[in-house]
């Protein structure tokens, strides 16, 4: 299986090479410009000591401080870190905020952690790291098993060492410096764009079939935001099921289903079908927003819908890629579709350092405007250059990263 990082690299050489970079530009690229690995020990609640590992891997900071999550998840791994922290370093510089690319994380299952617990460790972490990280060197937030509350602990830490400093992190909880809007951000985000591509090929939203993958922070808001546009959503899934309705979802029923149990489990809007099944439904639009490496080589040549968001990272692995291109199937890479999420973060971040705050009608303008700028650049990139969009959103990073690293220097 192709990993994350294996399959970023992979597109940002086959771009690289197009744009003709030289090696060594090349290769600054894709090194990692400095990784952090720190023993944090956690003190449990019965009195045993678990000892830790957490990493902080920084790509690039040419564009701007460093930025990008910490998650907290059993199989983090240095490998793991390495190629989410360049994917950041380009999905920044697709919708074009002065950020660069980072990505941290503890290998531990914080299900198995008292709330306390994960505070400890999670103060640990900083004590660890805080002189490497910061508002002006790189900003965390936070990603798969991390939450606002996470963010808040590390923003108290951070400031004992350093005082005042809310844009040290962002996604902290609104009534704590957070932003208005960022839990929405990515689902809104891939929204957005989906209707923009849906407009280029003169498809109305209001004909088309969707099928979603993953009804969790991404997946619902996405949902949500195309079905009050307009869209047909015929099946959504979570990990408990996925289920199907040629009538289309009810998603709001669906939204409150989630709510009210926890999951999708039980729910009554469709028949239930499994996961592989409805990656495979005959929709014109495939909504991903689950987990990386769901379509391969192994079930490419049976996806049958038209176009594809990318709304996880990776959920198409490089070879499926190239099976999904040689069926006229539309991709719409995650470094675009998903970067909502930053997008809002950097509204935070800029919150913080003006000491103002936007309402949600002007945050929700600004990713509008910061997301349809993005899109329309790589399409004309991709028009202009006859590649795939998701080639031409590496072209366009890639662009963006070295020139910043060469107007600045060495
Ligand atoms: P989440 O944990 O909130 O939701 C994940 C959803 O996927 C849940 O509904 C879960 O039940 C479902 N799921 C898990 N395994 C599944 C399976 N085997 N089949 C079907 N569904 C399954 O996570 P999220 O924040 O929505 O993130 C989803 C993806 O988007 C991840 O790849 C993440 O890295 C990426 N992403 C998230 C953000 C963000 O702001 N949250 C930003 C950029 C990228």
């Amino acid at each position: 299986m192709t990993t994350l990082g294996q399959a970023t690299q992979l597109y940002l050489e086959e771009a690289a090479d197009i744009a003709g970079l030289s090696e060594s530009m090349k290769s600054l690229l894709i090194t990692p410009r400095r990784e952090t690995r720190v023993e944090v020990p956690l003190l449990r609640d019965n009195g045993e000591l678990q000892i830790c590992i957490g990493y902080r891997i920084q790509h690039n900071r040419a564009r701007g401080p460093m930025k990008g999550g910490l998650r907290y998840h059993h199989h983090v791994d240095a490998d793991e870190v390495r190629g989410l922290a360049s994917l950041m370093t380009w999905k920044t510089a697709v919708v074009d905020v002065p950020f660069g690319g980072a990505k941290g994380g503890i290998a531990v299952d914080p299900t198995t952690l008292s709330i306390a617990e994960q505070e400890r460790l999670t103060r640990r972490f900083v004590d660890e790291i805080h002189d490497i990280f910061g508002p002006d060197r790189d900003i965390p937030a936070p990603d798969m098993g991390t939450t606002p509350r996470t963010m808040a602990w590390i923003m108290n830490q951070y400031q004992k060492y350093h005082g005042f400093a809310p844009g040290c992190v962002t996604g902290k909880p609104v009534e704590l410096y957070g932003a208005e809007g960022r839990n929405e951000a990515t689902g809104r985000g891939v929204g957005i764009v989906t209707l923009a591509l849906l407009k280029h090929y003169s498809s109305s939203i209001d004909d088309c079939t969707f099928a979603i993958q993953g009804f969790g922070n991404v997946g619902s808001f996405a949902a949500a935001w195309l079905h009050q546009s307009g869209a047909q959503i015929v099946a959504i899934s979570d990990i408990s099921g996925a289920f199907h309705n040629p009538a289309g979802i009810d998603i709001p029923a669906a939204l409150n289903h989630v709510q009210q149990h926890g999951s999708l489990n039980g729910f009554t809007g469709g028949k239930q079908i499994s996961n592989p099944e409805l990656l495979s439904l005959p929709v014109d639009v495939l909504v991903p927003a689950a987990l990386g490496n769901v379509i391969t080589e192994d079930n490419a040549a049976e996806i049958r819908a038209r176009y594809v968001i990318e709304a996880a990272n990776g959920p198409v692995s490089p070879a499926a890629d190239r099976i999904l291109q040689q069926n006229g199937i539309v991709v719409l890479p995650d470094i675009l579709a998903n970067a909502g999420g930053v997008t809002v973060s950097y509204f935070e971040w800029v919150q913080n350092h003006q000491y103002f705050r936007w309402d949600l009608s002007r945050i929700r303008e600004e990713l509008e405007r910061t997301m349809s700028r993005a899109f329309d650049r790589v399409w004309t990139v991709a028009q202009e250059r006859h590649v795939s969009l998701r080639t031409a959103a590496y072209l366009l990073a890639i662009d963006r990263v070295s020139q910043a690293v060469e107007l600045g220097g060495y």
